[in-house]
C-alpha cells in the first residue's frame, strides 16, 4: 500500500457538553482526515443540577486521541505529521482540583446547572437598584446562574474539600480547557495552568476591556486570585503533550466552542455571524475590535485573539440554553423517540404542531430574557395532539428561540442579517433547517464540512506553529461548499406562529404567578 503525501496536519480536541471528539485535518485542504467521538455521561443528582465527571472527560479525550491515531495509521497516514493540537470546549462549566494530588475535588458543574439560583438572587439583591446588569460594564454579562464565578462560589461555600484546598493553597480553578491542558501537559508533575481570553470572558471574573482578571470582580465574588489560571491568547504554545502517541506535540490553540465555530466558519469580518445548534444554541456576531454593549439582552464576549501580539476581536452573543437538550429530553425522559435521528421522521410525519407550543425553559430562560425562574411549558394541547405534534413543536422551539436572538441582534447592530450561517450537531436535521429558514424569513446556509468548531481550534493551533490552514486564505473561501435552505412559507404565516410563541414564552416566565 502506498503512503499518501500530505501537508502538515493539525488536530483538535472538541470537548462538548454531550460528547468529546478528536479530529485531524489536512492543513492544505482543511479536509477532515479522521476523527473519533465518545459520548459523555451527564448526571442530574437533584432537580436543576447538571454534573459531569472530570476524569471521564479526560479519559474520553485520551480515548479519542488513541482511536483517531489508530484510524490514521490504518489509512497509512503518518501521525508524526501532526504539528499542532488545539483545544475547544464547552464554556463556563466549572472545575476545581487539587494541584498536589491532581484529583478533582468535585464533579464539573455544567453551564446549564441551576443550583446557584439562590446565590444569584442574593447577589442581585445586594446591588444598587437590584440590577442584574451591575457588572455588565466590565464583563459584558448579566449576573446569572450561567457563568463560572457563581458556580465557583457555590463550590467554595458547599464542598468542604474545595474550601479546605482553597485555604491551604492547593486549589486550582478552571473551565474544561484549563483542566484538559493542565492534565495533558503533565498534571501534578509540571502541568500548565492556563486558559484563553475567550474562555476567561465567560467566568464573570475577567475584564473584557483590560483583558485580564479583575481584582474588583474577584473581590465581589470572594474568589482568591491565586486559584485562577493564567490568561493567554487563543493561539500560542501553551505546552507540549506529555504522554501517549502524540507526546511532544504542542498544544497551541484554545478557544471556547462558540468562538471556535466563529473562526471555523471564517467570520473574521465585522458583521459576520454564525449560529451553532448543539446542546444549546448560540448566535455570535463579530463586532470587530470594539466590545459593543447590547440594549436587547445579548452578551458581549471576547470572540478570539489569534496570537499574543494580535488584537482581540469581540462578538455580540445570543445564548439559548436548551436546543439539542430538548431532543435528549424527549428521548430519555419521555421515551417518545429512540434516537435523535428519529425526531425528524416523527415531526415530518405531521409537518405541523397543530397549535401546540413548547417552551423548553428547563434552565430558566437565557437571552434575551435572562429569567432564571422561568420553567418549561407546553400549551395549546387538544384531544387531537399526539407525540408527532410535540416533536414538531420541540423543533419549532429551537427555531423561535433563534428568531428572538436574531431580532435582538438586528436591533442592536441596526444592520439586519440577510442570511444565517449555521453548524452544530442538530443541523443534520434537515427539517429543522427548513423550519429555521421559514421562521426567520431569510436563507439558512450550512457548510458541507460540519465540524467547524474543531476546524476553528485546529486553525488557531496551526497558526501558532507557523502552519497556516488553507481556510485562512480568503482566495480559497470560494471553495467552501455549502447547502442553502430558502424560506418557503409566507411571512404572514411565519409572523402568526412567532406571535403565538411569544405568548407561550410569557406564560413560561410567569407560570408561578
Ligand atoms: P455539543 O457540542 O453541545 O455536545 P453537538 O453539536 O455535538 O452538541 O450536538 C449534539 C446535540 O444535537 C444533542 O443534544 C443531540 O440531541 C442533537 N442532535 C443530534 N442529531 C440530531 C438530529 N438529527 N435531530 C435533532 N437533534 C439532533
Amino acid at each position: 500500500s502506498h503512503r499518501i503525501t500530505l501537508g502538515p496536519l493539525v488536530a483538535a480536541i472538541d470537548q462538548g457538553t454531550s460528547s468529546t471528539r478528536f479530529l485531524v485535518f489536512n492543513s492544505r485542504t482543511a479536509e477532515l482526515l479522521s476523527h473519533h467521538q465518545v459520548e459523555i455521561k451527564q448526571s442530574f443528582p437533584k432537580e436543576g443540577w447538571v454534573e459531569e465527571d472530570p476524569k471521564e472527560i479526560l479519559q474520553s479525550v485520551y480515548e479519542c486521541m488513541e482511536r483517531t491515531c489508530e484510524k490514521l495509521t490504518q489509512l497509512n497516514i503518518d501521525i508524526s505529521n501532526i504539528k499542532a493540537i488545539g483545544v475547544t470546549n464547552q464554556r463556563e462549566t466549572t472545575l476545581v482540583w487539587d494541584k498536589e494530588t491532581g484529583e478533582p475535588l468535585y464533579n464539573a458543574i455544567v453551564w446549564l446547572d441551576l443550583r446557584t439560583q439562590s446565590t444569584v438572587e442574593r447577589l442581585i439583591n445586594k446591588t444598587p437598584g437590584r440590577n442584574k446588569n451591575h457588572l455588565r460594564h466590565k464583563t459584558g454579562l448579566p449576573i446569572s446562574t450561567y457563568f463560572s464565578a457563581v458556580k465557583l462560589r457555590w463550590l467554595m461555600d458547599n464542598v468542604s474539600e474545595v474550601h479546605e484546598a482553597v485555604v491551604s493553597h492547593r486549589a486550582m480553578f478552571g473551565t474544561v480547557d484549563s483542566w484538559l491542558i493542565w492534565c495533558l501537559t503533565g498534571g501534578k508533575s509540571g502541568g500548565v495552568h492556563c486558559t484563553d481570553v475567550t474562555n476567561a470572558s465567560r467566568t464573570m471574573l475577567f475584564n473584557i476591556h483590560t483583558m485580564d482578571w479583575d481584582p474588583e470582580l474577584c473581590k465581589y465574588f470572594g474568589i482568591p486570585m491565586e486559584i485562577l489560571p493564567r490568561v493567554r491568547s487563543s493561539s500560542e504554545i501553551y505546552g507540549l503533550m506529555k504522554s501517549g502517541a502524540l507526546s511532544g506535540i504542542p498544544i497551541s490553540g484554545c478557544l471556547g466552542d462558540q468562538s471556535a465555530a466563529l473562526v471555523g466558519q471564517m467570520c473574521f469580518q465585522d458583521g459576520q455571524a454564525k449560529n451553532t445548534y448543539g446542546t444549546g444554541c448560540f448566535l455570535l456576531r463579530n463586532t470587530g475590535s470594539k466590545p459593543v454593549m447590547s440594549d436587547h439582552g445579548l452578551l458581549t464576549t471576547v470572540a478570539y485573539k489569534l496570537g499574543r501580539d494580535k488584537p482581540a476581536c469581540y462578538a455580540l452573543e445570543g445564548s439559548v440554553a436548551i436546543a439539542g437538550a430538548v431532543v435528549r429530553w424527549l428521548q430519555d425522559n419521555l421515551g417518545i423517540i429512540g434516537s435523535s435521528e428519529e425526531l425528524e421522521k416523527l415531526a415530518a410525519s405531521v409537518g405541523t404542531s397543530y397549535g401546540c407550543y413548547f417552551v423548553p425553559a428547563f434552565s430558566g430562560l437565557y437571552a434575551p430574557y435572562w429569567e432564571p425562574s422561568a420553567r418549561g411549558i407546553i400549551c395549546g394541547l387538544t384531544q387531537f395532539t399526539n407525540k408527532s405534534h410535540l416533536a414538531f413543536a420541540a423543533l419549532e422551539a429551537v427555531c423561535f428561540q433563534t428568531r428572538e436572538i436574531l431580532d435582538a441582534m438586528n436591533q442592536d447592530s441596526g444592520i439586519p442579517l440577510t442570511q444565517l450561517q449555521v453548524d452544530g450537531g442538530m443541523t443534520s436535521n434537515r427539517l429543522l433547517m427548513q423550519l429555521q429558514a421559514d421562521i426567520l424569513c431569510i436563507p439558512v446556509v450550512k457548510p458541507s464540512m460540519p465540524e467547524t468548531t474543531a476546524l476553528g481550534a485546529a486553525m488557531a493551533a496551526g497558526a501558532a506553529e507557523g502552519v497556516s490552514v488553507w481556510s485562512l486564505n480568503p482566495e480559497d473561501l470560494s471553495e467552501v461548499t455549502s447547502e442553502k435552505f430558502e424560506p418557503q412559507i409566507n411571512p404572514e404565516e411565519s409572523e402568526f406562529r412567532y406571535a403565538r410563541w411569544k405568548k407561550a414564552v410569557e406564560k413560561s416566565k410567569n407560570w408561578e404567578t
